[in-house]
């Protein structure tokens, strides 16, 4: 199964001319957006509608293979452990650049009167724990809760070598069967990511086009807010992460250039897992990671692992702190590196995730929930950033992993 859209021109080239176009179509025509937005829902739709049974399908089919789960508390016990430590790092990069660079201090920032609406998304952290555990699965299924729904995967997998042996053989080739068809039927959407594509950035762009004034505020200490937390998204996944590649033994310019589909399409869509069905198929594609693996590590980072909305969540409730003149205690800094850490775990892989979430950190540090009226104005584009950023650290520690457990990767 190779990944050719057409002999000429490969598919992650495809999607940078989509991009392009796409942005360029939308802010000097914006007219034409509502006659090519419709291939953007389209395809963002068909992404979303494979992604539950995709999950479901390939982590029961994964852990049945797995045998009795000797190999699954090691594995597990590593994913968590690279994601907790590549979020912290990418937090206190994040708060190393804040601090020092001081983007809310002399901005000319104005101060939010009011901000509805944050609040009616508010979930209490103890809430977000205790949903992982799904009371009705079919609920799980139709929210969807991704965390619960791989939970009862897991669980479901599990169990299926301890039947007796005839039939846990024909239950797991079932499995392995539905989550194969799945891949193929992610593979055929995928062709259609330049055009959903296209259709996505023309509307993103025209809409701008219409409000430019996001562009004019950048200014102001909103512009070094911006470049801060991309600076740092940059830093994270080139720097950090390819040293954590290479101390692997793993390329990190041949992963790097093997995910540019997945990092243009996680950026366009501002959702890990509307790319999750993209970055499953690439990383057992293209990186040689068992669909084992990849089914484990992938899904559980699509949920948990965001290390670009880990380090946006800690500089912007930082950067909100400075403009409201408050000085935050070295408690309340550990504070905001821990909720941030929380916060980025109980995100959605969905388009503004992440700025919902921050009310918990603002309201563990006491600082006004309004805060985050300052930063809507530059929320979309850094989402795209942090989002390829949470796409990337998956695929990373989904190649880790595998090569840890004794896998090639990027071999021949
Ligand atoms: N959009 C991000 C994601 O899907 C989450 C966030 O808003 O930070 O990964």
């Amino acid at each position: 199964m190779e990944l050719k859209a057409t002999k000429k021109i490969s598919l992650h080239w495809q999607i940078m001319i989509a991009l392009i176009t796409g942005a360029l179509t939308g802010w000097y025509f914006p007219s034409i957006s509502p006659y090519v937005h419709w291939m953007g829902i389209i395809f963002l739709k068909t992404l979303k509608m494979i992604v539950v049974p995709l999950v479901f399908f390939t982590i029961v089919a994964g852990m049945a293979g797995i045998g009795r789960g000797e190999n699954l508390g090691r594995m597990g016990l590593k994913t968590l452990g690279f994601y907790f430590v590549t979020m912290l790092l990418a937090i206190l990069t994040g708060l190393i650049l804040v601090i020092t660079l001081k983007p809310g201090i002399g901005g000319g920032m104005q101060l939010p009167e009011g901000f509805e609406g944050l609040q009616a998304h508010q979930k209490k952290l103890g809430e977000i724990l205790l949903g992982v555990f799904p009371e009705n699965i079919f609920k799980a299924f139709s929210e969807p809760n991704m965390l619960g729904i791989i939970i009862f995967s897991i669980l479901l997998g599990a169990f299926i070598p301890a039947l007796e042996s005839h039939t846990a053989r024909k239950i797991t080739d079932l499995f392995e069967g539905f989550s194969s068809l799945m891949l193929k039927l992610t593979l055929f959407i995928i062709r259609f990511t330049p055009l959903g594509i296209f259709g996505l950035l023309t509307e993103l762009t025209a809409r701008q086009a219409g409000s430019p004034e996001a562009l004019s505020r950048l200014g102001s200490g909103l512009g070094l807010y911006a470049l801060i937390v991309a600076g740092g998204i940059l830093f994270h996944g080139l720097f950090t992460l390819s040293l954590v590649l290479y101390t692997q033994g793993i390329s990190p310019l041949k992963h790097f250039s093997s995910m540019t589909t997945v990092l243009l399409t996680a950026f366009s869509t501002s959702s890990s897992n509307a790319t999750l069905p993209l970055s499953m198929e690439e990383v057992i594609q293209k990186a040689g990671v068992s669909k084992k693996i990849a089914s484990f590590t992938l899904p559980l980072g699509a949920t948990v692992n965001m290390n670009g909305t880990a380090l946006y969540e800690c500089v912007a409730v930082l950067f909100i702190a400075q403009v409201y003149g408050l000085s935050l205690s070295l408690t309340q800094i550990i504070i905001v590196v821990v909720t941030a850490l929380l916060a980025a775990v109980g995100s959605a892989g969905v388009p503004m995730a992440g700025l919902v979430m921050m009310s918990i950190i603002l309201s563990a540090v006491g600082l006004p929930l309004e805060g985050v009226a300052l930063i809507l104005a530059v929320d979309r584009p850094l989402d795209m950033l942090r989002t390829a950023l949470n796409v990337y650290g998956d695929t990373c520690a989904a190649v880790v992993i595998a090569k840890s457990e004794g896998e090639s990767i990027y071999s021949g």
